[in-house]
């Protein structure tokens, strides 16, 4: 069956392994003669599939003891909402960083809850950036300090998270998984699913434990952390077939040799599209050197004309997802764990081509 090579943002590619795996044992899941998505989520056969995606993760961010680990519903746009719920106590100031469209979201949800105080504001510079530790304007005794590790739509990502006193959150949906991470320098951490976990459907959260115990007891307990916690994610029918997926991403990642072997990766994939970007004077780089992402490789042509003939050209090769988000345009190779390195490469060639047609 022809794979195509699958830019997409999100929901996005997934190790081809892991859709055979689940194809395999779609019908019957280890020989109970039932599919795993039809199953009671407090039947053995899930609590296993479930168990190993926690372990797993606990395991490949090194997640201390004092964390623990949610799956959750309402995707990342759920938590712009939930952590202000639970972490911005009454009259407190949480901190804001505002690199981009899904900093801006997470500052705009967290504005109906209490007070925020935006400390940079990069939001609208091209070429685009994550602010620096000096420019940050932080609150003293702020509730905590957010930041979006890496904006997606721009392609601006975090090398250096920043420091304060306060307990640091961050959105990371679109590179958690990608590095490794110091996990004790941070409060919360969540992700949506769909790009370097799974399926939509789930969310991943992070949590130190202590923090939970802020949340006010008006509100609802679907809506807090530490009910959540509490209960193992299972408080009501979690998204079963997303977590099971997650259970067998988690274990390709492993199977690659972890963290660590997916940074050199991505590395690798990411540095090869920013060198043709950069030997070209055809296509321009969109985020600045410091802060380009390695998982959303933006950039631009001369014109919108031969951006969209580009991404015509390019979908026509079995290259599809690579137009830019709606509100900013240009290009964009969302290139996650799972998007194999000979993606890359033909990309790269097609744009030699295409820049000697047309440049
Ligand atoms: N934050 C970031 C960085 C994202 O990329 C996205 C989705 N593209 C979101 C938040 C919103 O995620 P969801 O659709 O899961 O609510």
């Amino acid at each position: 069956m022809k794979r195509i090579y699958n830019f997409s943002a999100g929901p996005a590619t997934l190790p081809t392994s892991v859709l055979e795996e689940a194809r395999d044992e779609l019908l019957s899941y280890q020989g109970s003669g039932m599919s795993i998505m039809e199953m009671s989520h407090r039947g053995k056969y899930y609590d296993a599939a479930h168990e190993e995606a926690l372990a797993n993760f606990r395991e490949l961010l090194s997640v201390p003891e004092d964390y623990d680990i949610l799956f959750m519903q309402g995707g990342a746009s759920g938590q712009f909402g939930l952590v202000p719920m639970n972490l911005l106590g009454e009259g407190q100031t949480a901190d804001y960083i505002n690199a981009g469209a899904w900093s801006k979201k997470a500052i705009a949800e967290a504005k109906r809850i209490g007070n925020v105080n935006v400390v940079a504001d990069t939001g609208s510079e091209i070429p685009t950036r994550q602010p620096r530790q000096e420019e940050l304007n932080l609150t003293p005794g702020a509730a905590y300090l957010h930041c979006c590790s890496n904006e997606t739509i721009s392609g601006a990502q975090i090398k250096e998270f920043p420091v304060s006193d306060a307990p640091l959150v961050s959105d990371m949906s679109s590179d958690i998984l990608s590095r490794p991470l110091d996990i004790s320098k941070f409060g919360l951490i969540y992700a949506g699913a769909q790009k370097n976990l799974g399926p939509a459907g789930v969310t991943l959260v992070i949590v130190r434990k202590d923090l939970m115990e802020r949340a006010p007891d008006t509100i609802p307990a679907i809506f807090q952390y530490k009910s959540h916690a509490a209960a193992n994610s299972l408080l009501n029918t979690p998204p079963t077939f997303g977590i099971y997926l997650l259970s067998l991403v988690t274990r390709w990642l492993k199977d690659q040799g972890g963290l660590a072997a997916m940074t050199e990766i991505n590395d690798r994939k990411s540095n090869a599209l920013y060198s043709a970007i950069d030997a070209s004077e055809f296509y321009t780089g969109t985020a600045v050197p410091e802060n380009r992402s390695t998982m959303n490789v933006t950039f631009r042509l001369p014109t919108e004309e031969l951006e969209a003939e580009f991404i015509k050209q390019a979908a026509a090769k079995d290259m599809d997802g690579l137009k830019g988000h709606r509100s900013v345009g240009g290009v964009r190779a969302s290139i996650y764990n799972a998007f194999p390195e000979e993606g890359v490469d033909a990309l790269i060639s097609f744009m030699k081509e295409f820049e000697a047609a047309n440049g």
